[in-house]
This record gives structure tokens, sequence and C-alpha cells, in this order.
């Protein structure tokens, strides 16, 4: 990823930090000296001002009227998409007697969220002049946008962002606007023009490629399982929901305790591959949502207790979030998310394990 020494980073850690576990990656990457943090909802934003006493914290979905006060109770930033909701949180924010920072979205073609590019004429004084009646109880920090296909090799259409995002801050009333915004994981590699401005990173912070034929990361992530029972059956012997696979001649079967309710895509059965001493064996009939067989006939040394990877690497090998995405027909975000609580997080860096966090209605 590409950002100046002095551009505001942003790092998002919505969903958890992307299924990671967001108290851990928030004590990591603080290391980076952040300007502040990305979450989606306002759920997460009191979580992380918890931890969190500092920093800015913003809000980048759109939140539901009533979640305003909680928000502004918890000293959250607000990331606007009209002026409705804005002026809800200046009301919140004078009869509370607090001062509160917004960031304004522009939609220049996401379409999900965010002020109009094409009517700023219209907003841009609305918003002003909604300030200046709740008399400086509400700033205007700062402006952004978000690409829709910065993960795409074809530069235009971050590029035409770009382009309509600046007509709308030169059309601004003047020294509005505040800081801007504009790079996700894929668009800080693909417009390093923008690098001294500030940067979202999410992805890429977490093991995943940003985009296609952009460099690939350090592996960040791995999902592992042990060897809980290994048998050898007759050639014609079937395995798992339907029977969709039958065993071709004699072979030996393991059965890893990881299903598909621990995240592990159930469209990888019969498909995927893991890793077994370093070498790649098939996932055989349906993954389970508690169980996968795994097919390790080549492998005579196996035995119960050896560790499966499903996600890494383990020697030579290597299995990325990639490959088990295009395999399970989605991407790397929806693979990381939707690991599910009942596996243990467990942190390390170079000297070893430093954290375990082990759900309480998980393993
Ligand atoms: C999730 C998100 C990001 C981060 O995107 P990545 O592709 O994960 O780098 C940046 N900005 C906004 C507004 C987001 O919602």
């Amino acid at each position: 990823m590409i950002a100046g020494p002095d551009a505001p980073l942003i790092p998002m850690v919505k969903a958890d930090a992307y299924g990671l576990g967001m108290a851990r990656a928030v004590s990591v990457l603080s290391r980076e000296e952040p300007w502040g943090w990305g979450v989606a909802c306002v759920a997460e934003g009191v979580r992380l001002r918890e931890m969190e006493s500092a920093r800015p914290i913003l809000v980048f979905s759109p939140a539901a009227p009533d979640e305003i006060a909680r928000g502004v109770e918890s000293g959250l930033t607000f990331c606007v998409s009209d002026v409705s909701f804005l002026e809800g949180v200046a009301r919140e924010a004078r009869d509370r007697d607090r001062r509160v920072a917004v960031h304004l979205e522009v939609d220049t073609g996401m379409g999900r969220a965010g002020f109009d590019w094409r009517a700023v004429g219209e907003w841009g004084a609305a918003v002003d002049e909604l300030l200046e009646d709740f008399e400086g109880r509400v700033r205007w920090e700062g402006t952004f946008t978000h690409f829709h296909s910065a993960d795409d090799v074809d530069e235009a259409s971050p590029e035409l962002q770009v382009r309509r995002f600046e007509e709308v801050l030169e059309a601004l009333p003047p020294g509005r606007g505040g800081m801007d915004h504009l790079c996700n994981s894929a668009g800080g590699f693909r417009l390093p023009r923008l690098a001294s401005r500030g940067v979202r990173p999410g992805i890429f912070l977490y093991g995943g490629v940003a985009g296609t034929a952009l460099p690939a990361p350090e592996e960040v992530v791995a999902l592992r399982g042990r060897i809980a029972l290994i048998r050898e059956v007759p050639e014609g012997t079937t395995v798992g929901y339907g029977a969709t696979y039958r065993a071709r001649r004699r072979e030996r079967w393991a059965t890893v305790g990881i299903g598909y309710g621990d995240g592990l895509r159930r469209a990888l059965s019969n498909r995927g591959h893991v890793l077994v001493q370093g070498r790649r064996v098939p996932i055989v009939g349906r993954i389970s949502m508690d169980m996968t067989v795994v097919e390790i006939t080549d492998l005579p040394a196996v035995r119960p207790g050896d560790v499966v990877t499903f996600l890494g690497s383990d020697g030579d090998e290597r299995i990325t979030l990639e490959e088990m995405a295009t395999l399970a027909d989605t991407n790397n975000y929806e693979i990381l998310t939707g690991f599910t609580r009942r596996l243990p997080r467990i942190w390390s860096d170079e000297s070893g394990t430093v954290a375990t966090e082990v759900n309480p209605r998980g393993r």
C-alpha cells in the first residue's frame, strides 16, 4: 500500500476487524500511530471507545436516527449522507452540551450512501447554513468518497470518481470540507498520487490481496484444525451427506472437527484442498456443519492429532484466501468475515503465541 509519511491513516476495524478480533487488531495497529479508526456501526464504535480514548472513531455506515444519541455520548464521529441526519447530530450535541465532529460522504458512483456529487450546489449550502445555526456545535472535520472498482485493473473508474470528488471540493463554500480521504486498500495501490491524503486500508491489513494484479500481503491469517479420526475404507465407500464422494480405491480418510458452522465454506466440498504434513490433499464429500473429511491415502505417516491447514502455509505449500474465495465463488472479505465465533482466535507474533481468545460458546 502506498501512503505518504504524513498521510492520515484510518485503519478499518469494522466487522470485528474483518473477523480477526477488533481488540487485538487495534492494539497491533496502534503502533502505526493511525489518525483514527473506521467502524461500520455505532455498536462497534461504542465497543472500540472502551479501549480507545483519544483517537477519532468514524462510523462509516449510515446510522438510524435513534442511534445518534449513543454515538454522540460515546464521542463517535458520524459519517453523514444527508442534511436531516446532520441536523439530528447537531440537536443531540446541543442537548447534551457536546461538540462533535462529522465527516461528509460524497457519493461519486458507489450509490449506497453519501451526498450526490451532482447536487453539491444544494447540499453544500444547506450544510453550511445548518452548521452556522448550531453555532459551532458540529465541526465539519472531513470529506470523503469511496471507490467501487479500485480492485479492478481498469483505472478509469476510480479516476472518474476522483474527478467527481475534486469537483465537489472545489464547489464547496471556501474553507469548508476539512481533511479528505479516498483510498481503500486497492485505491492506495492504484492511485499513488493520492498518497498524501487520508487512506482507509482494510483487507490488505488482514492478509487479503486488494485487487487484480496487486501485490500479495504477507500471510496474516491461518485456519487450522487437528485430525480427530482416521479410517481405512474399501473402494466404493461413500462419505458425507448426499454420499457425493465414493472411494476410488482402498483409501485412508481423516476426519477433522471443523465445518461450515465454523465458517468453512460448504462450496469447498469435493473441490477444496487442505495441507497435511506439507502436502495438498483433497476434501472429500460434503463439508458438514461440524466435520470435514480429507483423503490422506498417500500420506501413510499421518496420525490423529496431526495439524490440518485449511488456510495458510504448511512447508512449501500454501492455501490463500483468494484460492478459497475463488473455489467458493466469493471474495476474500467474505471468507474472513465468515469465520464464526466457535473458532478460537490465536494471536502470535515473531516470538510465538501472544494471546488466545476463546468464545465461551465456542470450542
Ligand atoms: C470497508 C471500507 C474500507 C476498506 O476497504 P478495503 O477494500 O478492505 O481496504 C474503506 N472505506 C470504507 C468507507 C469502507 O467501508
